[in-house]
């Protein structure tokens, strides 16, 4: 289901162009308007879903098959020999278009930016204690 008020949503529907390099029936992928390098894709599912917990597992996996296809793709076209893949997921991680996208940005040596491990704030000093807790936790809930 699309929802009326989203950019994803209309450049799946057509309303809106993008420079399109893939699309079946479950994902599309097109080129980032606002690229942070050469290259820099987005992949989407077409159906409206905002964060990845909303997304039904079969249509993440087929979106990650979309990513993992499209970045050897991407890497080749723009001659890259890196890239990152990420999710912003939430708007508390920096997402802005609240369609559920997975970037492909290539890397380059030398190119100013940095690892996926920048994205967050300072590392948290967590006891064992803790670790094992959050493990605990994570294993109880999925
Ligand atoms: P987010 O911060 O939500 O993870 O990333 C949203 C991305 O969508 C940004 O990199 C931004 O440049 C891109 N974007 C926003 N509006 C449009 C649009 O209308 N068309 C395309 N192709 N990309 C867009
Ligand atoms: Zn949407």
């Amino acid at each position: 289901m699309s929802q009326d008020d989203c950019i994803f949503c209309k450049i799946v529907a057509g309303e809106i162009p993008s420079r399109t390099v893939f699309e079946d029936d479950v994902a599309m992928a097109f080129l980032d308007a606002n690229p942070l390098a050469p290259g820099h894709t987005l992949v989407v599912p077409k159906e409206h879903y905002e964060t990845l917990s909303e997304v039904p597992e079969d249509t993440a996996a087929h979106v990650f098959g979309v990513l993992h296809r499209l970045n050897t793709a991407v890497q080749n076209a723009v001659d890259a020999p890196a890239a990152n893949v990420a999710f912003n997921d939430g708007p508390a991680a920096g997402q802005e278009v609240p369609h559920v996208h997975g970037h492909i940005i290539p890397r380059f040596e030398d190119d100013g930016g940095s690892p996926v491990h920048a994205v967050a704030g300072e590392r948290p000093d967590l006891s064992d204690e803790k670790l094992d807790e959050i493990a605990v936790e994570i294993q109880n809930t999925e």
